[in-house]
C-alpha cells in the first residue's frame, strides 16, 4: 500500500493533510478545521474529568480519528510518534508552512485559501517515506489575508499581537493561564477567534479589556 498525504486525508476524514521531510522522518500533518459545533479551541482544566489545563477539544475531536489512522498506519511503521501536544504546536505551525498547507497570518495561526485560519494540527512523525506535499521551506511572508485586516490586533486586549511574530509570552493572558492553571476561568483566544469577526466585533472587544482582564486572570 502506498500513504500519500490525499489518501490518509480521504480515508480518515480529515479537512487538509500535508507531509514535510525532516532528515530521515516525514512529518504527516493532519488538519480539521474548528467551527461552533466542533470546538476544537476548547480549552479547560481543574475540573473533575481534567485534572489540568488541556485542549479538550482536541481530546474530543481529533483524538478519534488520529487514534483510527494510527491503528492502520502503525502496521506499516510500528515506531511512528505522535507529535500533538501543546508544546508542539507553534513547531506544528511552522512545518504546516513548511508543508505547503498556508502561510502564518498576523496572529501566527496558519492562513490557507479555503480555511483561512479555522485549521488546526496533529502530525506524526514516521521513517516511512511519504511524497512532501510542499517545498519544504519556511515562507515567513505576509499573507494576503491579512493585508486590509488586522483584527487580531485591534481585538487583544495587551496589544500582545505583533506584526507576524510570535506572540509574547510574558505579555499574552492564554500563556499566563497556561502557567498558573487557575481553574474554570475563560481562555483567552481573541487573536484566534478574530480571523472570523468583522472589525465591529474587533472594536467592541477592545473597548470591553477591563471585563475580559476580570473573566481570563485570577
Ligand atoms: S485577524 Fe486578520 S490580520 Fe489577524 S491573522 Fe486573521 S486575517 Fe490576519
Ligand atoms: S491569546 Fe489573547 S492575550 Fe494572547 S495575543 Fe491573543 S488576544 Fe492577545
Amino acid at each position: 500500500m502506498i500513504w500519500t498525504a490525499e489518501r490518509i486525508r480521504k480515508n480518515y476524514g480529515f479537512d487538509v493533510v500535508g507531509v514535510v521531510k525532516q532528515g530521515a522522518k516525514s512529518i504527516i500533518i493532519l488538519c480539521l478545521e474548528t467551527s461552533p459545533e466542533k470546538d476544537l479551541d476548547e480549552f479547560i482544566g481543574g475540573n473533575a474529568e481534567y485534572k489540568t489545563w488541556c485542549f479538550s477539544g482536541f481530546k474530543k475531536f481529533f483524538s478519534p480519528k488520529v487514534d483510527e489512522f494510527l491503528e492502520e498506519f502503525e502496521k506499516a511503521d510500528p515506531h511512528t510518534v505522535p507529535i500533538a501536544s501543546y508544546d508542539d504546536f507553534i513547531k506544528l505551525k511552522k512545518l504546516s508552512v513548511k508543508a505547503g498547507i498556508g502561510i502564518q497570518g498576523r496572529n501566527t495561526l496558519v492562513i490557507d485559501h479555503e480555511f483561512q485560519g479555522r485549521l488546526r494540527f496533529c502530525a506524526v512523525e514516521t521513517f516511512l517515506d511519504i511524497e512532501p506535499t510542499g517545498d519544504g521551506i519556511y515562507h515567513h511572508a505576509n499573507n494576503r489575508h491579512c493585508d486590509e485586516c488586522r483584527f487580531c490586533e485591534i481585538a487583544c486586549p495587551v496589544e500582545a499581537v505583533k506584526d507576524y511574530k510570535l506572540i509574547d509570552e510574558e505579555e499574552c493572558l492564554a500563556h499566563r493561564q497556561l502557567t498558573n492553571r487557575t481553574p474554570n476561568l475563560t481562555r483567552c483566544n481573541l487573536c484566534w477567534e478574530a480571523c472570523t469577526k468583522d472589525r465591529d466585533w474587533a472594536e467592541q472587544k477592545a473597548s470591553e479589556k477591563e471585563k475580559i482582564m476580570k473573566e481570563m486572570l485570577p
